[in-house]
This record gives C-alpha cells, sequence and structure tokens, in this order.
C-alpha cells in the first residue's frame, strides 16, 4: 500500500501550490457551505428554478477560469444561458452539429431568448495560440477547432499593420466580430433576427480592468459597454418587423 504522503507530493500543482487532494477539498467545503449558508437565505428562488427557467441571455464565452458571466453582469442563476468553450467560437452552421450549435438553438426555438452575447477577453490562451499555433503540436483538437478562428487571423494579418503589443487585442476583437458572423449563419437566429425578435451583442471583458467594450456594428469598433448614451448595437436592421 502506497505512503498517503508520497502520493500527495506526486500529485503537487507547482501552479497554485497545492495538491490535488486539497484542491478538491476546497470544492466541497464549497459546496458544504452553499448548501449551508447560500441555499437556505434563496430557497424561494430555487424553489421557482426547480419547474422552469426563463434565461434573459445566451451568454456565450471562453472556457477561461477569469470570465464569470453571473459575476461582470451580476446575475442570478437562471437569468443567463451560458455556454462556454476555448476561444468563444460559435461554429458556423452546417459544418459541426455540436454542443454549441445545439444549445444556440435550443436558446432561440425552446426558450425564445432575445440576446445572444458573445463575450472574448484580454489575455486569451486561444487567441494567443491562434497567434503563434507552434504551441499547439501536442493538442491537436484544440488546434482544429481554433480553425473557427481562421477568418479573424488572416483578416487581421492582412488589413492591420499590428505592433506585436497591438495583435493580441486587435485579434480578440475581430474574433468576436467573426464569431457573431457565423452566429448569423444558424437558421434559427438568422430568423429570429430578420423578425426583429432577437439581438445579438459582441463584447470584449478586460480581466484587470472590468472593462467591457462592445461591438458597434454601424460605427464598425468597439465602444464602452456603460459609456455615456445608448449601448452599441451589433444586431442588423430586421427585415420582417412582427405586427
Ligand atoms: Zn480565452
Amino acid at each position: 500500500m502506497r505512503e498517503p504522503t508520497a502520493r500527495t507530493e506526486s500529485t503537487k500543482l507547482p501552479a497554485r501550490g497545492e495538491s490535488a487532494d486539497e484542491s478538491f477539498a476546497h470544492l466541497v467545503d464549497g459546496f458544504r457551505r452553499f448548501r449551508t449558508e447560500v441555499y437556505p437565505e434563496q430557497q424561494a428562488l430555487f424553489a421557482r428554478l426547480a419547474k422552469a427557467q426563463q434565461p434573459r441571455a445566451m451568454f456565450i464565452t471562453c472556457a477561461d477560469s477569469r470570465i464569470v458571466p453571473e459575476l461582470i453582469t451580476q446575475s442570478s442563476p437562471g437569468d443567463l444561458f451560458v455556454t462556454r468553450n476555448v476561444g468563444n467560437v460559435v461554429p458556423p452552421y452546417g459544418q459541426m452539429n455540436g454542443g454549441v450549435s445545439s444549445a444556440i438553438e435550443y436558446a432561440v426555438m425552446a426558450l425564445n431568448v432575445q440576446h445572444i452575447i458573445v463575450c472574448g477577453h484580454s489575455d486569451c490562451g486561444a487567441m494567443k495560440a491562434v497567434l503563434n499555433p507552434g504551441g499547439l503540436q501536442r493538442m491537436p483538437t484544440v488546434k482544429a477547432w481554433l480553425r473557427h478562428c481562421e477568418v479573424a487571423r488572416s483578416l487581421v494579418e492582412e488589413n492591420c499593420n499590428c505592433t506585436a503589443g497591438d495583435a493580441l487585442g486587435v485579434l480578440t476583437e475581430e474574433n468576436v466580430v467573426a464569431q457573431l458572423d457565423h452566429l448569423r449563419t444558424h437558421p434559427s437566429v438568422a430568423s429570429r433576427l430578420a423578425g426583429g425578435q432577437l439581438s445579438i451583442h459582441g463584447w470584449v471583458y478586460c480581466i484587470e480592468t472590468s472593462e467591457i467594450l462592445a461591438y458597434d456594428a454601424n460605427q464598425g469598433r468597439f465602444a464602452p459597454l456603460d459609456g455615456d448614451g445608448p449601448s452599441p448595437v451589433a444586431t442588423p436592421a430586421p427585415r420582417y418587423l412582427q405586427a
């Protein structure tokens, strides 16, 4: 039988400085606090949510642990229908019948969400990998997935005289615009956009400053989400407004 201490030593995570057992214990402790302290205070909310959901928006963002959609929008359980993946990618319709496409169709057709937000972020590992794909040799699945960002990479390379310092930020914004374009290829989305029943939004969240820049399709640029005046709009004009 192995010494327990030996196992703890071998599973130590250098980045965080805690063992695998300590990491997991932290999660279970958190769950205990949730059950004993948080849940009793919000029992009415959870009782209501037990039967149905009516989310305010679908939120598509990166899997990055530093992006917490509910925190940055101060939302409660039941408010956001969240889909996350490496690089906040939306595969174009027809290329993949995967999780993102299914979630979009379900959010629009079954839940009737009125907003879909695609949210990128600063210091994104996926965007860094798109700029420097050499590090992906041992990650063939990630490499294949990030082909959905190729349109943004090539657009930046051919149009932007970016310095090395600017490239990541510009690519992160262009990737959000590209994924909004992909989003519009989904029939459920295109149909509701044409009918004026759905709005789409492209955001980039800055981890360090808490700022969110939102895509303004009319101006072709990103502007602060919480600036003076109306919020930037990425939604195309509807062509079949419902009476
Ligand atoms: Zn990311």
